[in-house]
This record gives structure tokens, C-alpha cells and sequence, in this order.
């Protein structure tokens, strides 16, 4: 490989399209920020719509604030915004509660309107948490839901007639792998079982599309590549087809069909709203509101080639320059997520001394170096930098 310089990593620089988004976040001068797909960093737009909601909104409408400013239709605005990012129609996603809830809604939701099957499979390497509910679900259920925890290299030969479910996340945390959304969903459609994809390390940094992969569910989190900020609300995705067949299991009254009316019984209302349980978080769901500003206009396509880009030039600078460190996700862009991962024995003693210098990135057990790839505000030379400060460290 030829030697990468930093007037070759300017260049590439200064002929991103994207090179304009940076000046759109606050980051911390000094710092150089990798961990964008743990909490994503703060868009300059969300300091003032967060100021605006609290000072004026509720500072000054009080209550009359859910008429006026709209604070009642938020949730299906701002999912009207994922929609876009996702490859969903408007109408198909709402932003409310945490991903885990999401998925436990989701996943009763998929046992209803799905095949009369017990199964759920999903995989080993799953997110921890998504893993929990399943377990819970199961549990709850008096032996009528079983989960099949497999590898990833046999999930499709899992897909039988037994599956009632495909519980997958996109693009894995630790691995960096990136699943093939279109060819599994199509194969769990052939064996007649249902998908819910949780999108939460892919959406905003890699192109997704549920409806043209034909997926049922998914979910995801606002606070990653979203960058609606930390523990804000996730989204729910339920593909139009399934939304009025569903009696939700989590029934609030804010999926009511006239919750104002106060009814002693529950009558869902029509559509995506079916999904919302309780009051919106007016503040949270405005700042991934005004988060999503920084996605208007942009081209998933193009974010998901310099997600590539990013991490083809971060894997080849590390094997020149670290070669103590081991490539642990897929060298191949398409097969990975926007993070590259690589282990190495003492793993979390290198990653405390790169925070240190002004890298941030970080470290999962037991020996998994993670560097999240932001495509809107990370630049080439975050990643040479990034690389120089490890060789450094190494060097010692
Ligand atoms: C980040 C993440 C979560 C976190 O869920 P919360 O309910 O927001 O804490 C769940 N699943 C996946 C796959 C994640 O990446």
C-alpha cells in the first residue's frame, strides 16, 4: 500500500460532500471524536431548540403548549423524518419511549399478526439488551415463545417452519458486521416468519431500506447516529400492512382513537399512533427534531460511501502503522458497519491512554478496541490522527 500522508488525507478532505456538516456540531476543541455510535455529538441546532422548547414553549404556553406548539403530533413528526433515513414510507415510524421498549412492542406485536409459531430466532452476538427482552418475553409467555439463539453463519439454514420470528440487529456493536437486511428478510418472508431489524448502529450512517427489503418491524435509538442526544427516545417502525391488525400490548391512551374523551375503554386509533403508550417527552423528542436538521438534503447513499471510505482508510492506516493490533470486523465496507473494531490482548490499557490524548473511543470486554465512524461530522484526518495517536501509544 502506498504511504498515506496527511496532505493525501487533506485532500480527500476537501473534496467531501460532506465537509460542510462538521461546522453544524459543537465538538469540544482538542478532540477527536470516535465514539459517535455510543452518543452521537450535539448538533448546533439542538442548543437552540432545546432552548426555545423549555424558555418559551413551556416557559410561556404552559399547558396550551400541546396545541400550540404542536407538542401532541411530535412523536409522528420526527418520525416522519426517520422515515426518510430508513427506506419507510411517512405514516410508518414514531418516535416515543427507549429501543428496549420498542422492541418488547414490536415483538408482541409480530407474535399477533405473524404466523401461529413459538419460535423467535435471533443471534448469539446480538445486542445484550435486545437479547434480555427476548429472554423476558419468552418468560413471560408460559412456554409458548421460545427464543434460538444461533450463529450468525446459520441463521439462514434456522429459518424453518418452526419461526415465528427473525430478531436481528442490523449492524453489529461489537463486530462491526453489517447483515445482509435484504437477503435475510427475504428468506425469513419465504419460510414465513416475520422481521424486526433494530436499526440502532446503522441509521443515520448507513443507507437502510425497510420497505424495499419488505420488513415488517423495526426499532431503533435517537441517540447514536441520530444524535438526538443522550437517553432520548428511540423510534418504532411497523410497515403499514400490519398497524390495524395489531392490539397492542402496551396499550396507552395516547394510542387511543380520542384520548382527550377520557373513555373508560381502550380504542386504538388508526395507524403508527396505535404505538404510543404514555405523554411524549416534548423536550427529547425536540432535539431529535432539530437533530435530524443535519440529515435535510443528504443522501444516505453518499453517507454510507464515506462510512466505507472512513473505515477502508482507518483499517489500512492501522496495518501500516499498529500492526499489533488484529482486524476484528470485515475488511470488505459493504459487509461492516460505520465502526471498525480490532483486538488486541491489553485492549483496555491502549484505549485509556488514547482517551487520554484527546481520542475518544472506546474499549468493550474483553479485548475489542471500537472507533464509531460519523460520516457527517468525522474527517479523514480524524482518522489519520487517530491512527498516529494509537502508533504513538504503541511506540512507547
Ligand atoms: C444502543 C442499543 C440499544 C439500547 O437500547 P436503550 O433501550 O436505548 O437503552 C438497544 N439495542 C441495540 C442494538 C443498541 O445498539
Amino acid at each position: 500500500m502506498k504511504k498515506i500522508t496527511l496532505e493525501k488525507v487533506r485532500e480527500m478532505d476537501r473534496i467531501d460532500p460532506f465537509r460542510g456538516k462538521r461546522e453544524e456540531f459543537l465538538l469540544p476543541e482538542g478532540i477527536i471524536y470516535l465514539d459517535g455510535n455510543s452518543l452521537g455529538a450535539l448538533p448546533k441546532a439542538v442548543r437552540l431548540r432545546i432552548r426555545d422548547v423549555t424558555e418559551n414553549e413551556w416557559g410561556q404556553s404552559l399547558i396550551a403548549g400541546w396545541d400550540k406548539h404542536g407538542w401532541v403530533a411530535l412523536p409522528g413528526k420526527v418520525g416522519d423524518k426517520i422515515a426518510r433515513l430508513i427506506g419507510a414510507k411517512q405514516g410508518e415510524v414514531v418516535v416515543t419511549e427507549s429501543t428496549s421498549i420498542n422492541l418488547f412492542k414490536a415483538v408482541t406485536a409480530a407474535l399477533q399478526v405473524g404466523p401461529k409459531r413459538g419460535t423467535i430466532l435471533t443471534e448469539k452476538g446480538n445486542f445484550p439488551a435486545d437479547l434480555y427482552v427476548l429472554d423476558a418475553i419468552a418468560r413471560e409467555s408460559g412456554g409458548k415463545v421460545k427464543i434460538k439463539r444461533v450463529r450468525r453463519e446459520d441463521l439462514i439454514a434456522s429459518l424453518t417452519d418452526e419461526i415465528a420470528i427473525l430478531c436481528l440487529t442490523h449492524a453489529n456493536y461489537k463486530t462491526s458486521v453489517r447483515h445482509d437486511m435484504a437477503a435475510l428478510t427475504r428468506r425469513a418472508r419465504e419460510a414465513g416468519a416475520m422481521t424486526i431489524w433494530d436499526l440502532s448502529h446503522s441509521a443515520g450512517a448507513l443507507p437502510v431500506d425497510l420497505n424495499g427489503c419488505g420488513a415488517d418491524f423495526a426499532i431503533g435509538c435517537g441517540y447514536k447516529f441520530l444524535n438526538g442526544g443522550p437517553g432520548g427516545s428511540g423510534y418504532i417502525f411497523v410497515a403499514a400492512r400490519h398497524q390495524n391488525k395489531i392490539l397492542p400490548a402496551l396499550a396507552g391512551w395516547m394510542g387511543h382513537v380520542r384520548p382527550f374523551d377520557f373513555s373508560s375503554d381502550y380504542q386504538p386509533v388508526s395507524g403508527i399512533a396505535r404505538q404510543l403508550t404514555g405523554t411524549p417527552f416534548v423536550i427529547g423528542a425536540a432535539a431529535l427534531d432539530a437533530a435530524l436538521e443535519v440529515f435535510d438534503g443528504v443522501d444516505m447513499e453518499a453517507v454510507g460511501e464515506k462510512a466505507g471510505k472512513l473505515g477502508d482508510l482507518f483499517i489500512g492506516l492501522v496495518e501500516a502503522e499498529c500492526p499489533e493490533m488484529k482486524l476484528a470486523c470485515p475488511r470488505e465496507a459493504t459487509g461492516r458497519t460505520s465502526q471498525v473494531t480490532f483486538t488486541y490482548p491489553e485492549a483496555q490499557k491502549i484505549m485509556a491512554e488514547v482517551v487520554k490524548r484527546g481520542v475518544v473511543a472506546d474499549f468493550r470486554p474483553p479485548d475489542v478496541m471500537r472507533f464509531g465512524l460519523a460520516p457527517l461530522y468525522n474527517s479523514y484526518e480524524d482518522v489519520y490522527r487517530a491512527v498516529l495517536t494509537l502508533k504513538e501509544i504503541f511506540k512507547q
